[in-house]
Order: structure tokens, then sequence, then C-alpha cells
């Protein structure tokens, strides 16, 4: 009865939206970013060119359609396979779906376009935007997201500032915290300021509770995640859907011990933080690590940091040891 949909997905049951159909705009995976946690896997067309991606006319075809077959959801949602806001139309999609189908229209983006006026101005046909700012200096959003060369974190948040006066619907904030990345309370800190800055409605906090891009980007445990809304104002909602509360914690063990640290030196209080363990569990993997010659003791102002591997990894992880706090 009904034609196979290309752009429509859903409806699917959604947290935050109740049934929601999604749109997608892009095809798979075009994205300004290649957020390490991104759990479509690594960005296959990392690009800032705004086009028609794929045909408005064949989206507003499918969501007639759709209303046609008697189609019913709480929300109409723009996502999918990357980030919608690169179709040069998705303020025409955004308004075609609010008229025809008298829903609300959610946008998800990651924001990193919101400098640009004619951007914000689109976006402003939706009833709830969904930002993202899971970085606090370009330092970290490189590391976090890794962006697009030509994108810089203070225009974009800039840009966040601006559309929050410009926008009358409801503005949401999702941060999504890596064990060990951005999840250090000092760090969370500054991210919280920069949230309130901009002032949203709500603030969402996320984690990798799907298999993410990459095998380093760790979930935050629950009771972590939890302690750490407390740092947002207005305080932040944990959404990280856990399939249950031993499976979301990762396991630690040497392996993820190392694998963390291949990535990022740490000292043992901040290996102890992501994985919630004792520390004297921590000593125990960290000292088998130090035994084999896996790791390596480097101490640094009054800190002990743990380094993975030779001369080699150690010169890689350089580049990364400038964010150390
Ligand atoms: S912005 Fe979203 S789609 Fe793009 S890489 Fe990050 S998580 Fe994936």
């Amino acid at each position: 009865m009904t034609n196979a949909r290309k752009h429509l997905f859903g409806p699917v049951p959604s947290r935050r939206f109740g049934r929601s159909l999604g749109v997608d705009l892009t095809p798979f995976k075009t994205c300004t970013l290649d957020c390490i946690f991104c759990q479509l896997g690594r960005t296959t067309n990392r690009t800032l060119a705004r086009q028609e991606y794929v045909p408005t006319a064949e989206v507003e075809a499918e969501i007639d359609a759709w209303l046609k077959d008697g189609g019913k959801a709480d929300y109409i949602t723009l996502a999918g396979s990357g980030e919608p806001t690169l179709h040069s139309r998705f303020g025409e999609v955004i308004r075609y779906a609010r008229e025809r189908a008298g829903m609300p229209v959610a946008l998800l983006s990651n924001g990193t376009l919101f400098a640009l006026p004619e951007v914000r101005e689109a976006a402003q046909a939706a009833s709830v935007v969904k930002l993202s700012l899971s970085a606090w200096d370009q330092d970290s959003f490189e590391h976090v997201n890794r962006p697009h060369p030509g994108l810089n974190l203070a225009r974009m948040v800039e840009g966040y500032r601006a559309f929050r006066r410009e926008f009358q619907g409801k503005l949401w904030m999702e941060v999504f915290l890596i064990g060990g990345t951005n999840s250090v309370p000092r760090d969370v800190e500054r991210i919280a300021a920069l949230v309130e800055s901009i002032a949203p409605d709500e603030i969402h906090l996320n984690t990798a509770v799907r298999p993410p891009a990459e095998e380093f980007a760790f979930p935050v445990p629950r009771r972590e995640m939890e302690a750490l809304a407390g740092l947002f104002t207005p305080a932040a909602k944990a959404i990280a859907e856990f399939p249950s509360d031993k499976s979301a914690d990762v396991a630690a063990n040497e392996g993820t011990i190392l694998a963390m640290l291949r990535r990022r030196p740490c000292t043992a209080q901040q290996i102890a933080g992501v994985f919630g363990m004792h520390p004297n569990e921590v000593s125990k993997y960290v000292g088998k690590l130090l035994r084999t010659g896996k790791v390596r003791a480097q101490t640094t102002g009054p800190d002990v940091y743990y380094v993975a591997g030779c001369g080699r990894d150690a010169s890689r992880e350089g580049s990364t040891g400038k964010r150390e706090r």
C-alpha cells in the first residue's frame, strides 16, 4: 500500500519526543563534525557545503503520503544520517511539515552552522531546537568533535546566543560527556559556564551508551552523570538511556584502561573517576601495566600521569598533553 520511504523513518519511540517521525535530509554520513562518540560511525563526508542533498519535493511528497496513510506521531524530527542544517532548504521542510501535519517539529542539530544568520533564520520555524555543546575551547572541540577545519567554537557559541535572543520556541542544549575526555568536573564546569551564557530552556546530559565511532569514547557511569548534572544552571537532566546499570558502566580491566591511556595520559584519580573504581583497584591494574612496560609514569607538577607505551605512543600523546589538567 505504501511506497518505500527514502527520507522518513519511524515513528520511533523517543524519551524526549514520544512517538517521533524522523526526517533524514542528508546522505549517510554527511556532517560538519566527526565526533569520537558518534553512534553512526566515522564521518565519510565532512563538509561545510550547504546544498539540497536530497530533493525537497521528494521529502514533502513522502510526508504527504505518510499523512494520507493515516500517519500519526507526537513530533516530526529532523535528524538522521548527518547534520540536517547542511540541507540548504531545511527551513522549508520544517514549515511544510508543521503546516501539513499540524504537529510540532523538532530540529536536532549539532549547531555548528548557527553562526550563519540564514541558518538561524531557517531554524526559527521549528517548535524545539536541540543544539550541542560538548567542549569548552577550540582545543577540546577539536579533540571531542573533530570539526571541519573551517569551524570555530567561539563563533559557534556566539551564534547560539544570537539564536537564543531571536527564537521564540524551546531551546534545548545537549552536552555529550565522554569518560576521561571531557567529564572531569573542572572541564564540565567550563562547559556549564558556556551553556549558562546561552540560557537554554533545558540542558540534557548524554554519554556513549551506544557503540561509539571510536573505542576510546567511554561512557560516563550513571551515578557520575547524575552528579555532574548538578554543575549546570538550570540543573541538567541526565538523558542517557543506560541498558542497565551493569552494562552501562564500562567493565574496567587492563585493556580498557590501556585503551584510554593510549589516547590521553591520566592520573590514577582520573582513571578511578572514569570507571567508578576504588583507587586501590586502579593501583592494581596500573601496577600490572607498569610492570609489563605497557605504561610509564610521568610526573607533571604535583601529579603523576600514566602514559601508554613507548616513545611513539608518548609523542603521539604529547599533542593531547596540553589538554591535561
Ligand atoms: S554531529 Fe552528530 S552525526 Fe555528526 S558526527 Fe557528531 S554525533 Fe555524529
